[in-house]
């Protein structure tokens, strides 16, 4: 099994010890005698994988290398990619391929990262345990019973089972924390605006941010480096300064004021969440960092706002989904308006009918002064919570998820249940803060369960290095499953 971290992964490859085209091979030996159990892949195509790998030994052996150059990555299969069926795990997108790259992989692709394959995921990234996918669920490494989280569960479960060293995942309200979680790895969602969302499909566009997801914040760090850019094709992307996202790797956390939401801390975690939280807290500790209770009081109307406003976006995003232009058209159908919704019906699963006719309700007329506009103001409710906070720590400490991965068909049932599981990531996408989840211990079953770290707008540099020293002195990140 290739255990590489991807800064080991890029030293390797600058000191010459391996070759791009070995190291892909590894990767791709591994997948092919691992994912079948996992399903954490869903579309590999070695004769790719292998080109990319030579081109990028091509550009080595020219000394043109970045950091980069030959590193493996998985992408989630919401990135549109030239060349790759790029589905968003939905029947309706199972025959697109995309003619164009999204902007965050074509930074990496640029860099001479080689792709390793796309990742399993929640349809439309609708879920929070990768069990909406078209093409079934992905299996959680540590144990197959369980799942890894969602939506971005397929990158976080190549990561853990080192079928690859990084990936990029998104997040609309989690997707990239909570599978990290749930898969013992890290993983961070950028500020809002900070990474491009071209070529990324649309779920809920203002929140949705792409991100890395790897064993260590370093890695992520170095992977954002590269994936941050503005982009004029996106148009809330920010015109900011490049930053060095390793800028705050060294920085010792001595004086640093950590943020407890003593909301965040109660009965509804498990006992595993809340000794991993303790855990943390001891490490923070020990290095001479300071908690302070901060108070996010409007947390719990985040979860009746994101699934308003997010479901409302979703409902409008989807309706380009028609049969006409691409993607799945319906076999059988009299005449236009027939077309359209039998391609809708046989296209989308269940859970995105849902997310489509919630979002329908509130914005229609009558409807939309009622939920959706009120959902508004709570978002701005929310936000004002979090510069509350903020103002009084450097950092904020916080669960991921109340509870360790659940067992597979534990919550696909239950969409309200699986809703509330999201209560502490989704404040944060409402409020397009960064945050980063990081393993911070196990479950008395032997599940990883994560913390997150929740920073101010623009505070990416400084959550990875608060990470980043926490990794220093902790193992929970280099654990790997059997
Ligand atoms: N679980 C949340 C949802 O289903 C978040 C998903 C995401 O971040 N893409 O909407």
């Amino acid at each position: 099994m290739p255990a590489y971290t991807l800064k080991q992964a890029s030293d390797l490859l600058a000191q010459k010890q391996i070759s791009a085209v070995e190291l892909a091979q590894e990767y791709l030996s591994a997948i092919a005698a691992q994912n079948p159990a996992l399903n954490a892949y869903i579309t590999v195509d070695a004769e790719r994988t292998l080109a990319e790998a030579r081109a990028a030994d091509a550009r080595i052996a020219e000394g043109r290398a970045h950091a980069l150059t030959g590193v493996p990555i998985a992408y989630k299969d919401i990135f549109c990619h030239t060349g790759w069926r790029s589905a968003c795990s939905s029947k309706m997108l199972d025959n697109f391929v995309a003619p164009y790259t999204a902007t965050v992989v074509q930074n990496l692709v640029d860099a001479g990262m080689v792709t390793l394959g796309r990742a399993n995921m929640d349809e439309f990234a609708m879920g929070s345990t990768n069990e909406t996918s078209f093409y079934g669920a992905t299996r959680n490494p540590w144990d197959t019973n369980h799942v890894p989280g969602g939506s971005s569960g397929g990158s976080a479960a190549v990561v853990a089972a080192r079928l690859a060293p990084a990936a990029l995942g998104s997040d609309t309200g989690g997707s990239i924390r909570q599978p990290a979680s749930h898969c013992g790895i890290t993983g961070i969602k950028p500020t809002y605006g900070v990474v491009s969302r071209f070529g990324m499909v649309a779920y809920a566009s203002s929140f949705d941010q792409a991100g890395p997801m790897a064993q260590t914040a370093e890695d992520c760090a170095l992977l954002l480096n590269t994936m941050a850019s503005f982009d004029e094709r996106d148009s809330t992307s920010l015109e900011r300064a490049v930053e060095d996202y390793t800028r705050d790797l060294q920085q010792p956390l001595k004086g640093l004021k950590v943020g407890l939401p003593k909301e965040y801390f109660g009965s509804g975690n498990s006992a595993d969440v809340q000794a991993a939280l303790q855990a943390s807290i001891d490490l923070l500790k020990a290095q001479g960092a300071e908690m302070v209770e901060v108070s996010l009081p409007q947390t719990e109307l985040s979860i009746p706002a994101y699934y308003v406003l997010a479901s409302a976006e979703a409902s409008t995003n989807l309706s380009r989904y028609d049969g006409v232009r691409y993607g799945h058209r319906a076999a059988q159908f009299g005449d236009l308006e027939e077309m359209y919704s039998n391609t809708r019906a046989e296209g989308f699963g269940s859970e995105v009918k849902r997310r489509i006719m919630i979002g329908t309700y509130v914005l229609s007329h009558g409807y939309y002064d009622a939920y959706y506009l009120k959902a508004q103001k709570l978002r701005r409710l929310v936000a004002n919570d979090f510069q509350a906070a903020l103002a009084q720590c450097d950092v904020i400490l916080a669960p991921t998820a109340p509870t360790a991965a659940p067992k597979l068909n534990e919550l696909n049932n239950d969409p309200v249940q699986a809703y509330l599981s999201d209560i502490y990531t989704i404040a944060v996408n409402l409020a397009g803060l960064p945050a980063l989840a990081l393993p911070a211990g196990f479950s008395a079953q032997g599940l990883p369960v994560g913390v997150q770290l929740i920073g101010n707008y623009f505070a990416e540099a400084k959550i990875l290095g608060v990470a980043h020293q926490m990794q220093l002195n902790s193992d929970w990140h280099t654990r790997a499953p059997a």
